[in-house]
């Protein structure tokens, strides 16, 4: 099947979604093609937010005040020009979203929470939108644009292009297995993050596949565009005991007033803290002894200033909505010696990936190093620097979706459309079928040994011993596991075929990410090196990664500071 638009978006989560509908709102007679793996409003990392949304709307707030919390808490990683697009446009961009039907619950008679959450922000900043209500929004006004069409369970595979300019994309439709080239003018990535290259993700709630493979970034890579900080990577608590998740843990604190302690009763941490800091304070502990048997350590709600009711309701709303009242039942079930939550210990241990701060290195129109290629929302890096603060994710991908949205139609525009080199497509359609055979791995048996790969050598803290044997065995998967690779028989929504081909990408962005760690010798937010513990002036850069002649090439870019530069600078 062949599809000529003018606008390809790939992802239909929040970014992608608020991407398809600005192109089609700049230009009523461009066509706008939006690709998505799943459901739109019903796969991707959007729809699973808890719903903390960052946009001034405090009177004494500013944008210069979110601005500086936003480069302070990215350890000054962050691309200054980036934040203050971000944090200039947020209002409007979330006035837009409610406007469009997403529900905020309101605090009192404001609807900004007075409480800034343990989130570290100066003012009280966030806003409660959960991730179900902010995609009906979308989902409700992509159905009011006629010239965009939504093709779902369709996977991009290959960027088409022709030396340095991006033409379209090689997908597979996962209902019928077959090809789809869709030739376009512009192309948007917005295909989310990649929590499942560890072990432990929130990305996959209660095993369910968030399509976070990280797909797009090797789509990006493959094309020849530049990717930064691909080292940075966010935790956060892995829930230990008791075995029913309470949704985040970080707000069993946060909102229900719980104090972290460790296995001797002490509190060794108080909020505010940085994501980062969360983890690494946690580890010190167990790492000296202060761990629990399972090495982990508590978050005590027994501490809570909250009544019993309070509590509960407090806990219900952050197990999430609708599924609340179901997980509720089973939370009570299961701690059946101790009902009242006011007696409740949680036991956690760091290392859950929860967020990816690198990506695609995009400007302030989402232009990537390739012409007629733009990217935003999770795939991108540089918005959130070393560490994202809460709250900003939902923010940042609402304001760049809109802006890859108008600078690709703005693009496409201008640019003519060009065919695809047949031999391309053969070879995409040849190298995708390849997975068929007769003897071989299931793709899972590499997934997971990547999985343990990257929990083992790239968590919280990592160091050059082990970033080495992590890159030998990577090598090793490459050279020996990945041929052997093996989809079951079928085309039609097979997706153990789906799984083969994300599993080579899944590769790729498992050596970016450790290439990247190796080069950088310091610790920054997300990434802690034990061996190289302080963070260095002289790294304040971003680690670059490029293809360039079939191999992976790491190297450095500049950070751009546009107003705010780092203490003692
Ligand atoms: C449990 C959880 C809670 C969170 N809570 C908050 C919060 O309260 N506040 C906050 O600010 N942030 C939060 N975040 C982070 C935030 O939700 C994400 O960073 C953000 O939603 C990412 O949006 P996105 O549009 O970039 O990607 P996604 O919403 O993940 O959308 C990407 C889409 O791309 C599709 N896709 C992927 N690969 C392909 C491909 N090859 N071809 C076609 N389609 C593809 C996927 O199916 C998906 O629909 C949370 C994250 C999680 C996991």
């Amino acid at each position: 099947m062949n599809i000529r638009t003018d606008v390809l978006v790939i992802g239909g989560g929040g970014a992608g979604a608020r991407a398809a509908i600005e192109a089609s709102l700049n230009d009523q007679n461009l066509n706008v093609v939006l690709l998505n793996q799943g459901p739109v409003g019903r796969s991707g990392l959007t729809v699973m937010a808890n719903g903390g949304m960052q946009w001034v709307s405090h009177p004494e707030d500013s944008p210069e005040a979110h601005f500086r919390d936003v480069v302070r808490i990215g350890c000054y990683l962050n691309d200054q020009n980036l934040i203050e697009v971000m944090t200039e446009e947020a209002p409007e961009r979330a006035e837009e979203l409610l406007s469009w039907g997403a529900e905020v619950e309101m605090d009192g008679d404001q609807y900004y929470l007075s409480d800034p959450r343990g989130s570290g922000a100066s003012f009280p900043r966030g806003h409660f939108i959960q991730g179900g209500t902010y995609m009906v929004a979308l989902r409700n006004e992509l159905a009011r644009h006629s010239n965009v069409t939504v093709m779902e369970d369709c996977t991009a595979t290959k960027l088409l292009s022709i030396g340095n300019r991006v033409i379209g994309a090689a997908a597979i439709n996962i209902r019928n297995g077959e090809q789809v080239i869709i030739e376009s003018k512009a192309t948007v990535v917005a295909s989310g993050g990649l929590g499942e290259l560890y072990l432990h993700t929130t990305n996959t709630p209660w095993g369910l596949h968030g399509h976070a493979s990280g797909t797009g970034y090797a789509l990006a890579y493959h094309a020849g565009a530049e990717l930064i900080d691909m080292e940075m990577v966010q935790f956060t608590n892995i829930q230990i005991y008791p075995p029913w998740e309470l949704g985040n843990p970080a707000l069993l604190s946060s909102v229900c007033g719980g104090k972290y302690v460790n296995a001797l009763g002490e509190e060794y941490m108080q909020l505010p803290q940085p994501r980062d800091m969360l983890q690494k304070l946690a580890l010190k502990e167990i790492r000296e002894g202060r761990g629990t048997e399972r090495g982990g350590v508590y978050i005590d709600l027994s501490f809570s200033p909250l009544s019993r009711e309070e509590l509960e309701a407090h806990l219900k709303k952050v197990l999430g909505g609708e599924t609340a009242k179901g997980r509720w039942n089973l939370v009570k079930e299961m701690s059946v010696d101790n009902p009242d939550p006011r007696n409740w210990k949680v036991e956690w241990a760091p290392g859950c990936e929860h967020f990816f701060m690198g990506g695609v290195r995009i400007n302030e129109r989402c232009e990537t190093s390739v012409e007629g290629l733009y990217a935003a929302g999770e795939v991108t890096g540089g918005v959130h620097g070393a560490n994202r603060m809460g709250g900003n994710a939902l923010t940042d991908i609402i304001v760049f979706g809109a802006r890859a949205g108008k600078y690709a139609a703005d693009y496409a525009r201008r640019a003519d459309s060009i065919e695809p080199d047949i031999t391309a497509v053969k070879e995409e359609h040849e190298r995708t079928s390849r997975f068929f055979k007769s003897q071989g791995l299931p793709p899972k048996a590499v997934r997971d040994k990547i999985r343990h790969l990257m929990s083992d050598h790239m968590g919280v803290a990592r160091n050059e011993t082990g970033l080495k044997k992590a890159l030998t065995e990577l090598e090793s998967l490459r050279a020996n596991d990945l041929p052997k690779v093996r989809a079951p028989q079928g085309r039609r929504f097979n997706l153990g075929w789906i799984e083969a081909i994300e599993v080579v990408y899944m590769l790729d962005v498992a050596e970016m990410m450790v290439r990247s760690a190796l080069s950088r010798t310091e610790s920054r937010g997300g990434h802690y090196r034990e061996d190289y513990p302080d963070t260095k002036q002289n790294w304040l850069k971003h680690t670059l990664v490029k293809k360039l002649d079939n191999a992976m090439v790491i190297g450095t870019a500049p950070v751009v500071i546009t107003k705010l530069n780092p203490p003692g600078d």
